[in-house]
């Protein structure tokens, strides 16, 4: 059969993923340190897996309402107050979802009209792109630079909006980057997204892994902001939760609505045994990460000492679990350079160009690995570009 001819045209124009391709390479060999999943390598705290047991063993193992335990959400709405200041109903403002993946997907599948223009700011986490293509959309990058920090810029920002334009996309803390915004930038993208009326969706997923006592702040909570934002967040990172797939998103309750359409339909629910841990997650909050958030913050440090002594550009990211180094001046594309580490050192680090065509000249390395494995790799590193 020509299953070409079967499958959605949009579809086959979208390509796989640059970080799959490499892994590929990768699974299965004992021999590789691996700077490359952007996965915690610490299990989820006990006190949240003993709840998810406790759940199991009670024999809570139905569907729940749609939009997710209302216990839940209530305790979302709670958490979300306290720690971005901006707040929302648990009835109606808010949805769980399986993980911000699906949260994202839900926005845009529930905002998008075919040709409608998103913008994101780029090197980005690898889904974005992709995403607003299968929700129809067009989608326009912003391309961040080292010089700043990876932030968006709000001139940079307005050189891309059209009339098209519907949507933009944040997330910072940034996969790959690490970046964050200062409040002028912050400030600045606001003031532009209620000029152009724009809708904002902002993932938040490494909102608590921002360093140097610094805290992190939402796009939400900024003037005029609320109404045109959907808050989307998860507990994969910083509650080191990624195989329960939990999420949500808060906005107002046309956008949650619309959302959840999607969502009953597909999805009907997020796993219960997923909600009840989730529920545990936001009762425990800062103590139950304080300790993986530590020792985060060092392996960041350490990773950025190393770099730079070794002659490799680095910039101290504010936030998340990856370091961004500029590797351009070895003379070889980001590709090159990760498949010769791999291949000479066996280190794998991804290229920047997974993240989008800006990240030309850049590796990403993700410090959510043990510390001896980190001075392994870096050891290996150093020794790899005295070769170059
Ligand atoms: N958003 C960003 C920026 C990410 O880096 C990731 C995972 O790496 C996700 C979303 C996916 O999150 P979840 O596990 O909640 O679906």
């Amino acid at each position: 059969m020509d299953y070409d001819s079967k499958l959605a045209g949009h579809l086959q124009e979208i390509p796989r993923s640059g970080i799959r391709d490499f892994f590929e390479l990768v699974i299965g060999r004992d021999d590789v340190i691996s700077l490359g999943v952007g996965e915690p390598d610490f299990s989820t705290p006990w006190q949240i897996r003993e709840a998810a047991i406790a759940s199991l063993e009670k024999g809570e193992t139905s569907y729940t309402s749609n939009l997710g335990l209302l216990t839940l959400r209530e305790e979302v709405c709670r958490y979300v107050e306290d720690f971005f200041n901006v707040s929302y109903q648990g009835d109606g403002e808010c949805l769980i979802t399986v993980g911000v993946s699906e949260a994202l997907d839900l926005a845009l599948r529930a905002l998008l009209n075919p040709g409608d223009e998103v913008i994101f700011h780029e090197p980005c986490y690898v889904s974005y792109s992709p995403s607003i293509a299968m929700a129809h959309g067009v989608p326009v990058s912003v391309a961040t630079k080292k010089e700043d920090g990876f932030s968006l810029r709000p001139s940079e920002l307005e050189k891309v909006i059209t009339e098209k334009t519907k949507v933009l996309m944040l997330n910072f803390p940034t996969n790959p980057t690490g970046a964050v915004l200062s409040d002028e930038d912050l400030e600045g993208i606001a003031a532009l997204c209620v000029k152009h009326d724009l809708i904002v969706l902002t993932d938040e997923i490494y909102s608590e892994l921002r360093y140097d006592g610094k805290k992190h702040v939402s796009i939400a909570t900024l003037p005029g902001m609320k109404e045109r934002t959907i808050l989307m967040h998860g507990f994969s990172k910083a509650f080191a939760m990624t195989g329960f797939r939990l999420g949500f998103a808060c906005a107002p309750k046309p956008l949650i609505e619309a959302m959840m359409k999607i969502h009953q339909y597909g999805i009907l629910c997020a796993p219960i045994t997923g909600q009840v841990a989730a529920l545990e997650a936001l009762k425990a909050g800062e103590p139950v990460y304080r300790e993986m958030k530590k020792a985060y913050h060092e392996r960041r440090d350490y990773l950025v000492r190393r770099l730079n002594e070794m002659g490799i550009e680095c910039h101290s990211p504010g936030g998340a679990f990856y370091v961004f180094p500029d590797i351009s001046k070895f003379g070889l594309t980001s590709h090159e350079f990760a498949m010769k580490l791999l291949e000479k050192e066996k280190v794998a680090a991804v290229p920047g160009t997974a993240f989008g065509e800006s990240g030309e000249g850049f590796l990403r390395c993700c410090y959510a690995t043990g510390n001896e494995k980190l001075k392994l790799a870096m050891d290996a590193l150093e020794r790899f570009v005295k070769t170059l």
